[in-house]
Order: C-alpha cells, then structure tokens, then sequence
C-alpha cells in the first residue's frame, strides 16, 4: 500500500472512480467509493459459490443434485462495479498494492462468519507462464495478507496448474468448466491436509471446483473456499 509520503508525492488515484486518494483518507480507495462495496460476507452454494444463507447447495443446483467437492463456500461481496475495478485494477493493471484492501475484504468475511476446521491457506495457483507475465498470483498475494488475521499458514508448492488455460472471464458458462478441466494437480502432500482455497472472484465455481476435485484425489480430508466475490 503506498504510504502518506508516497501518496503526497504522487497522487493515487481511487481505482473505482479515478478521483485523487487524499493523505488524509484510509487506504487505496475513496470514502465515497468504499461505502458503495457490495459486502455480503455471505455463504457460497458449494457447487456454484452463488449466494445462499447457510452452509449447502443454491435452490438450482440441489435440483441439479450435483455434487462437489467443497466442504464450505465463503464469499465476501457481490461482484460488482466497484469490487470489479479494484479486482482488474489489481490483476491487470499492476496495482499490487490493491492487495491490502481486497484482503481487508476477506478479512472481515472471515471474522463474521469464523471459517472452522481448516490449517492452511492454499492460493488458487497461476500457471508458471502467466505468473511470469503478471509477476505475481493475484491470490497468494491475498492470502499471505490474510494469514496474519487468520493464524493460519499459507500453503506452497502443494497445488499447481499444470495447463494453462484461457481468462474464464472470456468465456461462456459451459466452456469454462471445459476450460479448467483437470488444469490442476496436488502432490503427496496434500494428503490428510485440510485447506481452505484463496481466489478473488469465483464466476461459475468450476475453478475452485477443480482446485477441491485435485486435493480430495490426493487424499485432503477437508477443502473450503473464500473468495473477494461471486459473479460475472
Ligand atoms: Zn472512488
Ligand atoms: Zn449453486
């Protein structure tokens, strides 16, 4: 997060309206903007991730009778204009610092609905080349934040993305869940393990799905997911 000094050297700018951040103001947006997140700090249906009230699956896919591999779904906000600017601010922009404030996010989605049962963080992994390009996991960088408020350890190397795959955000529902299809792989290691998966946005769940599906087939006992927000 850029400092007072940093910031009264060089004005930031507020990644949701683009007005100047005063010294004066906390963090990396505006107050203005800040009041407008849509923070839900709700559950996720455990197959889809879309909102529901308590712990289970959404009116949808219980007819479905789907099943999944996540044990808890947490979601922080509803995807909208606001957490969407910061996010493709933070992903694509090469504002690394927006971090603090999406981890404040799921920081207070944590503290409010007490996730149990988990020892380890485990950041949804980039694949290699894209990691390259970037320069840096989107959510390892939210989960190293959130390690402090949770106590919990940020798991490395027991995860990976073997394929690279297209932006979901590019793509229809159903070639989404083609599109991450067995991308990922967990060692060994995962075995007995519980982890509960860090991501900023889970669209359709399939992403978040595929990380669970790898971890129980290397013997996870329990996989959660907590993510900035759920939408499109
Ligand atoms: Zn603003
Ligand atoms: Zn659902």
């Amino acid at each position: 997060m850029p400092g007072r000094i940093v910031k009264l050297l060089l004005p930031v700018s507020c990644p949701c309206c683009g007005s100047e951040i005063r010294v004066s103001d906390k963090g990396d947006i505006c107050p203005g903007c800040r009041m407008n997140l849509e923070v839900i700090n709700s559950y996720g249906c455990l197959y889809c991730g879309r909102p529901v009230r308590g712990p289970g699956l959404c009116g949808r896919c219980g007819q479905l009778e789907v099943t999944s591999n996540i044990d808890a779904f947490y979601i922080a906000c509803i995807y909208g204009l606001n957490v969407k600017k910061i996010i493709i601010n933070f992903k694509y922009g090469r504002r690394r610092y927006l971090a603090g404030e999406l981890s404040e996010i799921l920081a207070g989605c944590w503290e409010e609905l007490q996730p149990r049962g988990f020892d380890f963080l485990l950041p949804v992994p980039l694949h290699k080349t894209r990691q390259r390009e970037r320069g840096y996991n989107q959510s390892l960088e939210l989960a190293r934040r959130l390690s402090g408020v949770t106590g919990l350890p940020v798991s490395r190397g027991v995860l990976t993305r073997e394929r690279k795959t297209m932006a979901q955000v590019s793509l229809g529902r159903r070639s989404r869940s083609g599109n991450v299809s067995g991308a990922f792989r967990a060692s060994r290691r995962a075995s007995g393990g519980r982890f509960i998966l860090i991501d900023d946005v889970a669209t359709t769940g399939s992403t978040l799905r595929e990380c669970a599906a790898a971890l129980k087939k290397s013997g996870a006992l329990r996989v959660g997911a907590l993510a900035v927000a759920h939408g499109r």
